[in-house]
């Protein structure tokens, strides 16, 4: 089910509330619409430059560490403003891979799925997540650091923003030369970033341009192999032809240490685990979660600031929207508490959390329909994108 803009109807206005059994669970960021601390400061210096002896014995004489010593760090690939979190949607149902597969990379602490790697139908890549309500204006950026030498190498720009089942739709390839040297074109000096899902014309560049710092390259789009319920842009990290993941983690094969500039503060503007009522709930698996109507159910959110509300999205499924879900008189325990959160740099954070119960009976208007949450923090409306499908 795909949650275009187009298919948001405001229809029937009802205050029927419909809830759903388990847990919920959403983060909201700590710092809106700012940059990402640190990157503008940081400079790559192109260390391979500097390198006089064969890198091809360099590289194979230890792969990760070749990657963490030559390698620039890279941001979110998105306008910060627009992020929304990370997503990939092999996690999304439970059917495939499932749930405590081994080969699954976790991060260190929450556990949360990132990426996942070959078996048989890999996906290895990230999924970077955008907001719907500024569809055709979340914008793609070159995530190299300054002084990093990147090339756009393949552009595809035709494909209508309708999701198919086969294609990349619009694409986007980078390629950063890690010895500052677009000339020299051997593998080994080739680190490939590449985009997919962009929006049709929306491209801003060509083969054989080079991108400046920070440059937007491009708008999310919604084309190719979407069928999912977040807009997003796919992410590949290539390096002598072994896709990697970026994120740092203890089942991590590919790297030694994180390919993101601040993994940490990525991580805590993306999401959190939880295994409430059994269910194995990320915040990428809670997209889209079934609940039974006619039910008490439970509900947990928490976020990295205090939870002013929890707001009901667009109108989607006939429910009132920006209605504070908190404000509801009906809600049975509602209780707050904080707890700390230890990220994988080893950082605390102050996790914030409400919970409350209700029982369900939702108006058949609403029935089958996606229903959408959004946490308002003190820092603003921010929330990583929750829907609810109430079933009968
Ligand atoms: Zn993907």
């Amino acid at each position: 089910m795909h949650h275009c803009e187009n298919k948001r109807s405001r229809a029937s206005i009802t205050r029927q509330w419909i809830w759903v059994t388990a847990a919920i669970l959403a983060v909201a960021s700590q710092v809106p619409a700012a940059a990402q601390p640190g990157f503008e400061d940081y400079y790559f210096d192109s260390p391979l430059r500097h390198y006089q002896g064969d890198v091809r014995t360099l590289y194979f004489n230890d792969p990760k560490g070749f990657r963490a010593t030559y390698l620039p760090k890279t941001r979110i690939p998105l306008n910060t403003e627009d992020y929304f979190g990370i997503w990939n949607y092999l996690n999304h149902k439970d059917s495939w891979p499932r749930s405590g597969d081994p080969l699954i990379p976790y991060d260190n602490h929450s556990r949360k799925k990132t990426y996942v790697t070959d078996q048989g139908n890999p996906h290895d890549a990230v999924d970077w997540l955008v907001s719907f309500r500024n569809w055709g204006q979340n914008e793609v950026i070159n995530p190299f650091p300054r002084g990093a030498v990147v090339e756009v190498t393949s552009v595809n720009d035709v494909n209508p923003d309708i999701p198919d089942n086969w294609s990349a739709g619009n694409s986007l390839d980078l390629v950063c030369y890690l010895d500052g040297d677009a000339t020299n074109q051997s593998s080994f000096n080739k680190y490939q970033v590449s985009f997919w899902h962009l929006k049709q014309h929306s491209v801003l560049v060509q083969p054989g341009d080079f991108v400046q710092f920070g440059q937007v390259l491009a708008q999310v789009g919604n084309s190719g192999l979407t069928g999912l319920e977040v807009t997003h842009i796919h992410t590949r990290y290539i390096h002598y032809g072994t896709r990697l993941d970026p994120f740092k983690g203890r089942w991590n094969k590919n790297i030694q240490e994180s390919l993101l500039f601040d993994q940490a503060w990525v991580e805590h503007k993306t999401n959190y685990h939880t295994t409430e009522n059994r269910k194995h709930l990320t915040l990428n698996d809670a997209f889209s979660v079934e609940m039974p109507n006619r039910s008490w159910n439970t509900y947990v959110f928490k976020a990295f600031s205090e939870i002013e509300a929890i707001r009901v999205g667009d109108g989607q499924g006939g429910i009132e929207p920006g209605y504070d879900v908190l404000a509801n008189p009906n809600l049975r325990d509602l209780n707050r508490k904080t707890s700390n959160f230890i990220d994988n740099d080893g950082k605390r954070h102050t996790l914030y959390e409400v919970s409350f119960r209700w029982y369900q009976d939702a108006h058949p208007s609403v029935i089958d329909k996606d229903i959408e949450f959004l946490i308002e923090t003190p820092d603003g409306e921010r929330s990583n994108r929750v829907f609810v499908v109430v079933r009968d």
